[in-house]
């Protein structure tokens, strides 16, 4: 097969219709498939197939380091999962191995036109040890999205939590069992195409890693400063900003360390002449204001391409709109709650820090939860956010009580799926 992917490469779209054809003999479940060219019909390619999964041990597991060393993303469990894919034949077969490095050619294609993607997902352990996962099929569906985007293969999402539920399984003494604590599950979807030019690769490798972590903010919540940054931009209509895909991270190193030398925290990123806010370093973003007529107004920019749909941010909204519609309504949460998805602009920012109706400011996302911000510095002065004793303020406090305790499971929800009692 990979001889055959060599001679042909760079083929003619023409030639991969035709290839596909041959294909399809394989087929043993439908995917999206590909378009044939004489025919019009969609060919069929092998998807992700779980029942045809190897396991491969790893002979040296590790320890795992005690939960109070763990630094955010920096140590990794004893297994991974790969899924490899190519144009011919499909995805193939699923292994969980050991952890270890990838082989690739200096040519493929990731390494020169970032075509890679990845998720960001937490499996937690409570303390009977039962392990879950939030609400994974958003993970899996905006996966698939991202590798539309820039057109990697689709795959059934239900197939590969599946596996991912195996591979947590697998490894699942590696959850750290203290509060707060969970594993950051890593899942990758990466071009390898081992040709140097730009279209879409003729083989791709899906990878999930999982690495235990802390609690971001072990002692207590500390609120962080943003630099309103004018002189970058994280996305543009039309753009990339609303997929989570690596392209968009690299640019943003540089304002980031521009941002921490001028004595900030983060990057808040803003949008066009008006200065609307999007999106915090990389969490979605939310302010609270007080209307005149005394309700609170919980406000987040919409989706409008330029805002990556976090699962966070989703499930915040969610469970303000039950509560202001009084269908479930959360202890300690202003009952007279507006939640609106709008475009806010720094002046509306600054005008309500300084009439005393800026309530408060945060940022929102798996690895963090909740991210509360007290200043954000923007063209040469400071603008000033209120912040509870403990760093919360009175909306994202409930909140981030209610929405810790569904994805730690102590809340019963149906966002919770278990992987193992
Ligand atoms: C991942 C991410 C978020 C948060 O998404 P969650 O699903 O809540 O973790 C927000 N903004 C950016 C840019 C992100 O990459």
């Amino acid at each position: 097969m990979s001889l055959l992917l060599r001679r042909f490469a760079p083929a003619s779209h023409v030639r991969w219709g035709a290839l596909t054809v041959a294909g399809s003999r394989h087929m043993s479940k439908v995917g999206e498939g590909t378009p044939d060219l004489m025919t019009g019909e969609l060919t069929a390619l092998p998807d992700i197939n779980v029942s045809r999964l190897e396991i491969t041990r790893n002979p040296k597991p590790a320890t795992p380091p005690p939960s109070s060393s763990l630094v955010f993303g920096h140590t990794f469990t004893d297994h991974m999962l790969t899924i490899p894919w190519d144009l011919l034949s499909g995805w193939g077969a699923p292994r969980i191995q050991p952890y270890g490095p990838l082989a690739l050619e200096p040519s493929s294609t990731v390494l020169h036109y970032a075509q890679t993607l990845f998720e960001g997902m937490k499996a937690y352990r409570q303390e009977n040890g039962k392990v879950t996962l939030f609400r994974p099929d958003m993970n899996m569906k905006r996966m698939n999205n991202s590798a539309r985007r820039i057109a990697l293969p689709n795959f059934d999402g239900d197939a590969l939590l599946e596996l991912i539920k195996e591979l947590v399984r697998i490894d699942k003494h590696w959850i750290p069992k203290e509060p707060g604590h969970s594993l950051y599950i890593r899942p990758t979807l990466i071009g390898t195409q081992k040709a140097i030019g730009v279209g879409p690769p003729n083989e791709a490798l899906l990878f999930v890693i999982c690495s235990p972590v802390g609690p971001y903010y072990p002692k207590g919540f500390k609120p962080v400063s943003l630099y309103g940054t004018t002189e970058y931009i994280r996305a543009a209509p039309g753009g990339t900003g609303a997929y989570k895909l690596g392209v968009n991270y690299a640019p943003g190193v540089m304002p980031q360390k521009d941002a921490a030398a001028r004595g900030y925290g983060q990057n808040l990123w803003l949008h066009g002449p008006e200065h609307y806010l999007t999106e915090v370093g990389t969490m979605n973003l939310f302010v609270v204001f007080k209307k005149d007529n005394g309700a609170f107004e919980l406000v987040t920019p919409p989706l409008d391409g330029m805002i990556l749909p976090g699962v966070t941010r989703n499930s915040v909204i969610s469970l303000a709109r039950d509560h202001a519609a009084g269908k479930s309504r959360l202890a300690n949460l202003p009952e007279n709650l507006v939640v609106s998805e709008r475009a806010v602009t720094m002046k509306e920012v600054q005008e309500a820090s300084k009439s005393g109706r800026l309530v408060e400011l945060f940022g929102a996302g798996t690895a963090v939860v909740i991210s509360p911000v007290d200043r954000i510095g923007y063209l040469g002065e400071d603008v000033h956010i209120p912040t509870g004793e403990d760093g919360m303020g009175p909306v994202s406090r409930p909140l981030w009580t209610e929405l810790v305790g569904r994805q730690t499971g102590t809340i019963p929800s149906d966002w919770s799926v278990t992987v193992t009692n």
